[in-house]
């Protein structure tokens, strides 16, 4: 087993890392940067190591700095949490090199999903249903305007380097296309270094449901279910759930059998979600994410699995703790990300958190690093926690999360609690009637309601 681990990252999912080790009884060490020294993931971890100046490229992003840290702690395996170097494959592998192990899939695996053409003729070998579109990059505007008329429009145009949902533009006709093509080149060139882009067939009401796997990287793989994360802002998650309100059961054993034996064969090691978009009943496969997701904890709740535990095990070299026919999936969750944000215009909202209670009882989760009186950096992301509810059904588990938000105070910056008090109170939401339009048209609708 591993003995010592170093966790690359910050805020609530590094104390969530933090957790998992505590209770597997692995000594731990917390990196931070210097505007972080007194945060809570430093405080509860054994040691802890300064890694640089507030900027991230200078320090969570510092792969020089973060494998010194582990020479000075002694660690012998990181864990990147997720953001920062966790889909970075050239940063597993000089933790390979050094003899550290990368508590995530090998750095084949990292670099063939980062790829997003890559990802996707890997997704058609394994037998996983893609959106219909270019076979791989498109070199020019003549093929551009082939592939898009075979698929039909709307199309839309992606960055093959892309993530973070941006680098992508709409097509709706023929004559925007070669416009939209220079402008997505240019745009993905100065977001990403790369101005390759591929083009697909623009769905116009899809969900977005994701599949949680975990394989032991020697041909073994199972899945958790999905989460339904069609609640989102910007290609921003905001809300998810666990299973998804629109999923039948024939479609839900479906998808789940699909892509664990596609993570068999693949031989994928660790946690991953294979995401997709869902429409009348079909999927198509957007992206693979090989690490830990954000929303990890609604499957957790569902599930009863601690995925970060599973992480750790496979990483040391043992067997999944579980099997596919042990995996039942029991009541709803939901989570809600609090971001430190104006919730009406989503400008960031960083500074002193004066008074901070959060809710309790009865199936209620809190992933959060902050505390009354800690003063948010505005170096890093808005995310200040998340709410976790479970309950016996998707009605159960709606009524406590409304109870849960009446509860949850946080005086001194402006946060996004305020829009999860109006979402619950919607019937589209109440019904589980929403895509990934949704959210936008809902805040576009209040705006005009104020204008
Ligand atoms: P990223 O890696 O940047 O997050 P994804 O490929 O995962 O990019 O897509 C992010 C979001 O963009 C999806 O959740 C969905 O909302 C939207 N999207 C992506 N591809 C399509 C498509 N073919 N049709 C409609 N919406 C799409």
């Amino acid at each position: 087993m591993i003995q010592k681990i170093l966790i690359a990252n910050r805020g609530e999912i590094a104390l969530r890392v933090l957790r998992a080790c505590k209770e597997l009884g692995i000594k731990t060490v917390a990196v931070h940067s210097t505007s972080d020294a007194d945060a809570m993931h430093v405080r509860f971890a054994d040691e802890s190591v300064c890694i640089g100046p507030p900027s991230c490229r200078d320090s969570y992003l510092n792969m020089h700095q973060i494998v010194a840290a582990c020479e000075i702690a002694g660690a012998d395996a990181v864990h990147p949490g997720y953001g920062f170097l966790s889909e970075n494959a050239k940063f597993a592998e000089i933790l390979e090199s050094h003899g550290i192990t990368f508590i995530g899939p090998t750095s084949a695996h990292i670099r063939i999903m980062g790829d997003k053409i890559e990802a996707k003729k890997t997704a058609v070998r394994l037998g996983i249903p893609v959106v219909p579109g270019s076979e791989g990059l498109i070199s020019d505007d003549t093929e551009a305007r082939k592939v898009a008329h075979k698929i039909g429009y709307p199309v839309i145009i992606k960055a093959s380097a892309g993530g973070g949902g941006r680098g992508m533009k709409i097509v709706r006709t023929a004559a925007d296309l070669q416009v939209s093509l220079a402008a997505a080149r240019s745009e993905s060139k100065a977001i990403f270094g790369s101005d390759c882009v591929y083009i697909e067939k623009y769905l116009e009401k899809p969900r977005h449901i994701e599949v949680q796997i975990i394989g032991d990287g020697a041909g073994k793989a199972i899945h958790l279910g999905e989460r339904d994360c069609s609640l989102q802002r910007r290609h921003q998650k905001v809300w998810e759930e666990a299973p998804s309100p629109a999923l039948n059961a024939k479609d839900r054993k479906k998808i789940g059998e699909i892509v664990a034996n596609a993570s068999a064969q693949l031989g994928y090691r660790g946690a991953g979600t294979i995401e997709f978009l869902y429409e009348d009943g079909e999927f198509y496969f957007i992206e693979m994410n090989t690490r830990l997701q954000v929303e990890h904890p609604v499957t957790e709740a569902v599930t009863g699995v601690d995925l970060v535990h599973e992480q750790i095990r496979i990483a040391s070299g043992e067997h999944l703790s579980i099997s596919q026919d042990k995996i039942y999936c029991s009541g709803h969750a939901i989570e809600c990300r609090i971001n430190a944000e104006d919730p009406i215009n989503f400008m960031p909202s960083p500074g002193l958190i004066t008074h901070f209670h959060t809710p309790g009882g009865l199936g209620i989760r809190i992933d959060s690093a902050v505390y009354s009186g800690y003063r948010i950096p505005p170096h890093y992301d808005s995310l200040i926690g998340k709410l976790i509810v479970h309950g016996r059904n998707r009605i159960e588990c709606m009524m406590r999360l409304r109870r849960a938000l009446d509860e949850f105070v946080v005086d001194g910056i402006k946060t996004t609690l305020p829009l999860f008090q109006y979402l619950i109170k919607n019937t589209d939401i109440a019904d589980g009637n929403y895509n990934i339009h949704w959210l936008e048209d809902f805040l576009a609708r209040k705006a005009d309601d104020k204008a």
